[in-house]
């Protein structure tokens, strides 16, 4: 039998889809143009671990930006938050996710945007890690925030490799500015292997639920981050995780929460509860058009604004 939560869920999809099918898929990485439009999954993870799904729930894509929250929250574990601000501010840029935002000082203004995301990524692993060590501590980090073995899309992160040039650009300006403590290849490849490993809606909430409860996953039990570090992540998640719509995104729905241009985007209410949507079409922000309606809804249907006073 279907609980009363995933019969929800069905109908908060329902009423998006009839809502219209507005939004482009992304095309400007070539693989990510051939998602199906029409998938849609939703999920719900809570506290004690209980995960709710609906829809297109076993269908597995790129995570591309939403890893961003993860590895900017195993980079200040292993460096410590000081360490890391000196590297990558907390400021929201207003600026679209490609942007060369850089502070006078030459640090990315925040860990949600590329060029701040590719940063954070050469900052996660002990001091002196090679790329590769980096890279793999990522890819297990986030497997332990999934609560499962995470694997790279191959033919997504060739295909984004092939066409990396800005991101490329990026990295060097960082690296010109004494901030970027890769080579500028072995910082875009690791980012881009980071952005392609392949996640489905569930893992999402599980996921956003590891940061809702202090870094401990609710599935797994397994302590991943500290309760600090999900703070700092949380808060920066708030102000800059939807990139330039993210002063909308939090009046109106009020989750901290993180957009990606694969159509992912997850939602972590502290203490309460994780919340994983797909939909490959994007408005002009780069945000998921039917996932930000469905957390509008489910924002509005149970309370969840962080603002509203209980
Ligand atoms: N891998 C993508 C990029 O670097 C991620 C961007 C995103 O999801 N907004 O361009």
């Amino acid at each position: 039998m279907r609980s009363p939560v995933t019969e929800y869920l069905d109908a908060v999809r329902e009423s998006c889809i009839a809502d219209g099918d507005d939004g482009e898929v992304a095309s400007y990485i070539p693989e990510l143009a051939e998602a199906d439009p029409d998938l849609f999954g939703l999920a719900m993870c809570t506290i004690d671990g209980t995960v709710y799904a609906s829809g297109d729930a076993e269908h597995r894509f790129t995570i591309q930006s939403l890893s961003k929250p993860f590895a900017y929250a195993l980079a200040l574990a292993d460096r410590g938050r000081d360490e890391v601000l000196r590297f990558v501010g907390v400021e929201p840029s207003g600026d679209p996710f490609n942007e060369i935002s850089l502070e006078d000082n030459g640090r990315p203004r925040n860990p949600m945007i590329n060029i701040g995301a590719i940063t954070t990524h050469a900052l996660v692993g002990p001091e002196g890690a090679t790329a590769e060590e980096s890279t793999e501590r990522v890819r297990a980090g986030l497997s332990a925030f999934a609560g499962r073995q995470l694997e790279v899309d191959e033919a997504v992160c060739a295909s984004e490799r092939e066409t990396a040039d800005r991101n490329m650009a990026l990295a060097y300006l960082v690296r010109a500015r004494g901030k970027l403590q890769d080579e500028p290849h072995d910082a875009v490849d690791g980012y881009t292997r980071q952005c392609s490993l392949l996640v489905d809606v569930r893992d999402l909430a599980v996921m956003a639920m590891t940061l809702a409860s202090g870094g401990r996953n609710p599935v797994t039990g397994e302590q991943v981050v500290s309760a600090r570090v999900c703070t700092q992540v949380l808060s920066v998640m708030a102000t800059c995780g939807m990139y330039d719509a993210a002063g909308d995104w939090m009046t109106s729905v009020g989750i901290p929460a993180k957009s990606g241009v694969s159509g992912g985007l997850l939602g972590s209410l502290p203490g309460q509860v994780g919340i994983g949507a797909f939909s490959p079409r994007l408005d002009g922000f780069g945000n998921s058009v039917r996932g930000v309606r469905a957390c509008e809804r489910l924002s509005e249907d149970m309370g969840l604004h962080l603002m509203q006073a209980p």
